[in-house]
């Protein structure tokens, strides 16, 4: 602990660490230290670990990276924070996101990261003036740059996947339910996940099992499905396993350097005897629009607790208290939070609700069952994360709709709830890694964690 928190300090540049507490962190390693000595260490005792700064965390504030909730302590731990400390995991820090998790770039952040005096985007570790990808882009820089061995992350619409992509690392996003979002500073419920983000699928599998599990009393979307040990199958041979290729993922959108670095990969699964497939995937691309849809109507009910009576930021000057709530949230949320709020008002408001918000409803359930249609061919799917590698900071700042649709390979995993997960398998342009994304069906991940494992 005591190493990965001199590295982190010393390597304030890449804004990655929002909270950092040296006092906090020593005393659960000591902790843990005492639980190693009297023989009753967990399965990951003493292990370091960085949290997304949307975990709630009752020794380090929490502020997904708002304005709204700069400085707030948490009464409570995060149900995947308790887990994992249960198990002996040492929390380093709470690392940076886009605010309120509405990014793929990690520029959208209002709080100041460690050791700066404004907020600032977090960087690349591969090439500073690039984006580490979002929105868990805190968490990916900080175990690229090995300022932690590990951490966790959130995945609405593929912020574990791509900003693992864009660092060169490896994590998952889980089937919806399989972890606990009790304590997850909700962006939209119906999609949000957690998973962990690591150097290995490995070490990914290991993570999980301590997070994974059903929490009824808490979450009640979590699955009834008892934790497993996702490390039981890594080393499984996969021959003959039917890896789906949908040309849909291989399109005009995708830069040709990813596209050479995925057609490699997918040799070489060839090589460890697996089987490409063509499947299709004939909606990839409207998950854009019914993604964003979905997650803004989702995002603005949420967000409707912010109000400046419950918690947080509440403006100063009002004159009543409709006034108070219309300064505290314009003071409090940023632009693409704003944005987000009022797409997500006006596709659930009347006259509107049904041309918008239940047509996306409705393809939502076409994308998941074409999905079903295509794993009746093939064991797993494989494409590339995201059409680009990393982008330059500031490229896309002030273009939302291009931010939006660098995600189209990651929506539709996310929309159909399945698992999906991002493993490094090459660099592309500028020398920037390259990542592969595997996707199973429901409550796959032991098999995704294989297949990734064979790979590294
Ligand atoms: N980039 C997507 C968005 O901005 C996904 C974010 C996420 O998965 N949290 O909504």
């Amino acid at each position: 602990a005591q190493h990965f928190l001199d590295r982190s300090k010393a390597h304030p540049e890449l804004a990655a660490y929002l909270a950092l507490d040296e006092a906090a962190t020593l005393a659960q390693a000591q902790a843990a230290d005492q639980r190693l000595a009297a023989g009753t260490a967990g399965a990951l005792e003493g292990l370091p670990l960085a949290h997304k700064d949307i975990f709630v965390t009752k020794d380090f504030a929490s502020t997904a990276a708002s304005k709204m909730l700069q400085g707030y302590r948490s009464p409570f731990d995060a149900t995947v924070v308790r887990k994992l400390a249960d198990a002996g995991v040492v929390t380093l820090g709470k690392v940076s996101c886009d605010e309120f998790a509405m990014g793929s770039g990690n520029e959208n952040t209002a709080v100041a990261p460690v050791g700066a005096a404004a907020a600032a985007p977090v960087r690349n570790p591969w090439d500073a003036s690039r984006v580490p990808g979002g929105s868990s882009g805190g968490s990916a820089a900080a175990v690229a740059a090995g300022l932690a061995p590990a951490a966790t992350g959130t995945d609405t619409g593929g912020s574990i996947r791509q900003p693992a992509a864009f660092c060169g690392i490896t994590g998952i996003k889980p089937t919806y339910g399989r972890v606990s979002r009790y304590g997850m500073i909700a962006f939209a419920s119906s999609l949000d996940q957690a998973g962990p983000m690591a150097r290995s699928a490995e070490d990914c599998a290991l993570l999980l099992s301590a997070m994974a599990g059903p929490d009824p009393e808490r979450d009640s979307t979590s699955l009834n499905t008892p934790a497993e040990d996702f490390s039981l199958q890594l080393n499984e041979s996969i021959d003959g396993l039917r890896i789906g290729v949908p040309a849909e993922f291989f399109g005009e959108g995708i830069d040709a350097d990813v596209r050479t670095a995925i057609d490699a990969a997918l040799k070489e699964y060839e090589k460890l005897g697996a089987k490409l497939v063509p499947v299709a995937l004939p909606r990839t691309e409207l998950s854009i629009p019914v993604y964003y849809i979905i997650a803004p109507a989702e995002a603005s009910s949420n967000l409707s607790r912010f109000d400046g009576v419950k918690f947080g930021h509440r403006a100063k000057d009002y004159a009543d208290l409709q006034e108070m709530y219309v300064n505290t949230r314009t003071e409090g949320f940023g632009d693409e939070v704003k944005r987000r709020i009022m797409v997500g008002a006006y596709v659930l408001s009347h006259g509107y609700y049904d041309a918008y918000y239940l047509k996306a409803l409705k393809i939502r359930r076409i994308i998941a069952n074409d999905f079903q249609n295509a794993f009746k061919d093939c064991d797993v799917i494989a494409g590339p994360v995201a059409p680009s590698v990393a982008w330059a900071i500031g490229e896309k700042a002030n273009d939302p709709v291009a931010n939006y649709l660098a995600d189209i390979f990651t929506l539709p995993a996310s929309l159909a709830g399945l698992p999906g997960m991002s493993l490094p398998v090459g660099l592309g342009a500028g020398g920037m890694p390259v990542g592969l994304q595997l996707i199973g069906n429901y409550l796959q991940e032991s098999k995704l964690l294989n297949v990734a494992h064979r790979f590294q």
